[in-house]
């Protein structure tokens, strides 16, 4: 099938019948590996972990201010580890890696197996938007999931994101599934579900793997908005960024070391950031992928010019945080693309200035939003995600650790039976 789905074989009508068919009944584990293998033998595989031993990967199924991946890559070459990262484009209310790249004038995306290998001679990470020779069953079946309205059925996710991981073929993957508001899957049976089909399919294919689960029930860091991230990514490699942020990257890290044997530590790790390595590893890594050194001496991330301050209506605690509809404001506010290939704003963005379970005075500033036109409709939207009243628990940002072979950790067999059959 995933064959005749990339050369044509089988009509459109066809593959939406199939995709209808497993989006309904769902498919069992050893199917959805079949699945996945069949569309990644549908085209290039990279193999590069045969060149590069230790070679590093990370997928996040995306949420709001999620930048990690733009730490996470130089952190690991300065640890000595190389990295490969497909990226995406931002998809409905997450940003996408891919977007958030175009903030760095002149940062050149396309990759195909010879450039991954130049770029990790050169600098350790090579991280770009994939040739169409890589799993063209996928590309075909996406664009016809969307059309069928297929598109978070859990095996047709699990199968699109690995035939694309396991084409690139590095050594060890972290996911990060993110559970909460503005999760792709926000309940914890899903995204437990898909964390341990993502994690346990890996490793049967050939790759070692681990997921963790993290919290998306408000944004990560200080800021979501393709500049902002940018910003908050050199703040984090320049030692004063926001600790979630640099939590979770330490985290996937870590994950990652685990299971390559490498002994790095968390204060080693800090001590990276700390010292300017990571940085340093950063901007040999843009300027290989075609940024201007000097642009680093004074980074222009110019911001929209509106601003909209949110403040608390009461005092209280921060009890709760709309933080999907957040990502989708700033998409409607242009932040996002409207067709393929429009333009987005990079400068559109928030600033979240406070913490769920944090207690705040009335008046007290939550947020800001930086719009390019005045809208106060637009900002009254933003202003009532946000909502004051009695205490509550803040979530950790670490939700759960799934590690395939782990004592006590269920396999990808293991996945809930009705998870599989429909997400
Ligand atoms: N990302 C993918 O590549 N595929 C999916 O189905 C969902 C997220």
């Amino acid at each position: 099938m995933a064959q005749a789905a990339a050369d044509g074989t089988w009509s459109d009508a066809q593959l939406a019948a199939f995709l209808m068919g497993v989006a309904i009944r769902g498919l069992d584990v050893d199917r959805t590996r079949e699945l996945t293998a069949g569309m990644l033998e549908s085209g290039e595989r990279w193999n590069l972990a045969r060149e590069r031993p230790n070679l590093l990967d990370k997928h996040s199924t995306g949420g709001v201010g999620d930048k990690s991946s733009l730490l996470l890559a130089p952190l690991l070459a300065a640890a000595g580890a190389p990295v490969v990262m497909l990226t995406g484009r931002g998809l409905g209310h997450t940003g996408g890696t891919a977007d958030k790249l175009e903030a760095i004038p002149g940062f050149r995306q396309e990759l195909d197996r010879p450039r991954a290998l130049l770029l990790l001679d050169r600098c350790g990470i090579a991280l770009g938007i994939a040739t169409a020779g890589i799993a063209p069953a996928d590309r075909k079946l996406y664009a016809l999931r969307d059309r069928t309205a297929t598109v978070d059925s859990l095996p047709l996710i699990v199968a699109s994101i690995l035939s694309k991981k396991l084409a690139t073929g590095a050594a060890a993957i972290v996911f990060d599934v993110k559970v909460g508001d503005a999760a792709f899957l926000p309940r914890i049976e899903e995204a437990r579900g898909l964390a341990t089909l993502l994690a346990g399919i890996s490793c049967e294919l050939g790759m070692k793997a681990e997921a963790l689960l993290t919290d998306m029930n408000q944004p990560l860091g200080d800021w979501a908005g393709h500049a902002s991230e940018i910003r908050e990514v050199l703040d984090c490699l320049e030692g004063h960024g926001p600790s979630e942020t640099v939590d979770l990257t330490l985290a996937l890290a870590l994950a990652l070391g685990a299971q390559i044997g490498a002994g790095w530590t968390e204060a080693g790790l800090r001590g990276l950031l700390a010292s300017g390595a990571a940085r340093a590893s950063f901007v040999r890594w843009a300027v290989a992928q075609g940024a201007a050194e000097s642009w680093f001496d004074r980074p222009e991330l110019p911001l929209a010019p509106e601003e909209v301050v949110i403040r608390a209506p009461r005092a209280g605690c921060v009890a709760a945080v709309r933080t999907r509809r957040l990502g989708l404001l700033l998409a409607e506010a242009g932040g996002a693309r409207r067709a393929i290939g429009s333009e987005l704003d990079l400068g559109i963005a928030l600033n979240y200035r406070t913490r769920l379970g944090r207690h705040v005075e009335e008046g007290e500033e939550l947020a800001r939003v930086y719009l390019r036109t005045p809208d106060s409709a637009l900002a009254e939207r933003f202003a009532v995600c946000f909502e004051v009243g009695e205490s509550v628990t803040a979530p950790p940002l670490i939700v759960e650790r799934i590690a395939p072979g782990a004592p006590g950790v269920a396999g990808p067999a293991d996945a809930p039976a009705s998870l599989v059959a429909n997400a």
